[in-house]
């Protein structure tokens, strides 16, 4: 993909997240951007695997887990996504996910990309190896294809890091530019676009149910969940 169209696809992420606002900022169309977000992700990735397909086949199949024992970085309307999808599950659901995901909060902040792999923690949201929130999960666990599971299984459960996992980059690439719209567009709205991650942004939400209403407000109540600020 060529600067030209990957400026194209910020600008339309970014669009897309705008439009998501059209009636305010409301916790309602705050949800909603959670959603919108998905949706123009999976477009945009059918369209891309049809023009440019992987070159060879994609070695992520279900039931390998390999990768979610990382740092998962996304969008806070993704993070609070996930919470208000998390609030139509049974009470001790929301519960036990509230407790792993402060646990892990308190284990692993400050950890560079590799020591929370060395960590060996699961992502809060994996229950018995499946993503207990697949249908809602974050762009940045839907975009990393790989081409070899022996290459994730060394990285991500042997914690050797000698070697490189072969991604389908494209993805990569096109999830960074639609991250990067996205923020932008929240910035214009007065709203942090910054990127957190997952566990750490779900202990506050979780925690701290005026979170929402305050990041609406224009405050920075995510603070603590920022990537490069843990
Ligand atoms: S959100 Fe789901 S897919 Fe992503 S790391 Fe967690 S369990 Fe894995």
């Amino acid at each position: 993909m060529d600067g030209k169209a990957m400026g194209f696809l910020q600008k339309e992420a970014g669009k897309a997240v705008t439009d998501c606002f059209a009636t305010g900022l409301t916790p309602e169309n705050l949800i909603n951007c959670a959603v919108v977000q998905i949706q123009f992700y999976q477009a945009m990735q059918d369209s891309l695997m049809a023009a440019q397909p992987p070159a060879e086949p994609l070695a992520c199949v279900v039931g390998c887990d390999a990768c979610c024992h990382r740092k998962v970085a996304c969008s806070i309307p993704e993070a609070i996504g996930i919470a208000a999808w998390l609030s139509e599950k049974p009470d001790s659901e929301q519960q036990r996910v509230r407790a792993a995901s402060r646990a892990l909060h308190d284990a692993t902040a400050g950890l560079d990309d590799v020591a929370r792999i060395r960590s060996g923690q699961p992502c809060p949201l994996l229950v018995e190896g499946n993503c207990s929130v697949y249908e809602i999960r974050p762009l940045s666990c839907r975009a990393l294809y790989s081409y070899s599971r022996p290459a994730c299984e060394a990285v991500y459960r042997e914690h050797r890091f000698d070697g490189t996992i072969p991604h389908y980059d494209l993805m990569l690439e096109a999830h960074g530019q639609m991250l990067l719209g996205y923020g932008r567009a929240l910035e214009k709205l007065g709203l942090d676009g910054g990127l957190v991650e997952l566990a750490s942004a779900l202990a506050i939400i979780l925690d701290e149910p005026d979170s929402v209403t305050r990041y609406l407000a224009g405050e920075r109540p995510f603070e603590a969940a920022k990537l490069g600020r843990q």
